[in-house]
């Protein structure tokens, strides 16, 4: 048992953080890997990002930050367009996110050969919010059937609660439903989700 389980209700410092995923240029309209009304997330977003930092809470921002060979990209036998270079535009947040001061940017995805849809996946992530005390992450952003499905998994495989903020993320559907899907998934496995604003 937890003997500090974190407070019900809205967050606190140290135990709460926030993380806006993957809200990056090539995953918006326009980009080259576009999550239909991915734009939608950045108000919901901001707005939770304002409130967390305001309570003194951690905030973090993950970004695809991937080589030019990645082997998810079509040239290399992966599923995707190339997206999210590092260094590219397309890679860059999005101009209408906004990041709180001292937010902290987990690069993923960074090798060639390897994948990494979950902010947890061979970052340190999980390491670096035990030792701030966080123990239980918010979580938004794009999209909903991938990289915020991985990170909440991957959250909830380190032992932190987790709440998904269902008007701050948006799927890419590659079937219809998928975005629903990944909720319910993630509600059956633990995690509790979140609609409106702070
Ligand atoms: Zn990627």
């Amino acid at each position: 048992m937890d003997p500090h389980p974190p407070a019900p209700g809205g967050p606190s410092a140290p135990a709460d953080a926030l993380i806006a995923v993957d809200v990056q240029n090539d995953f918006l309209p326009g980009g080259s890997l576009a999550v239909p009304g991915g734009g939608e997330v950045l108000a919901p977003l901001n707005a939770w990002l304002a409130a967390f930092a305001a309570r003194g809470c951690a905030t973090l921002a993950s970004r695809d930050w991937h080589p030019p060979d990645h082997c998810s990209f079509r040239a290399r036998g992966g599923p995707w367009p190339a997206h999210c270079v590092a260094g590219t535009d397309g890679a860059a947040f999005a101009p209408g996110l906004v990041l709180p001061h001292g937010c902290e940017v987990v690069d993923k995805g960074t090798h060639a050969g390897a994948e990494a849809y979950s902010a947890f996946d061979g970052t340190g992530l999980a390491q670096r919010l035990r030792a701030r005390g966080v123990r239980r992450l918010w979580i938004g952003g794009l999209a909903t059937d991938y990289c915020v499905l991985a990170t909440a998994r991957g959250a909830l495989a380190a032992g932190l609660a987790v709440v998904v903020l269902t008007d701050a993320v948006r799927a890419v559907e590659v079937a219809p439903g998928d975005g629903a899907r990944a909720l319910a998934a993630l509600a059956a496995e633990g995690a509790t989700l979140r609609a409106g604003r702070p």
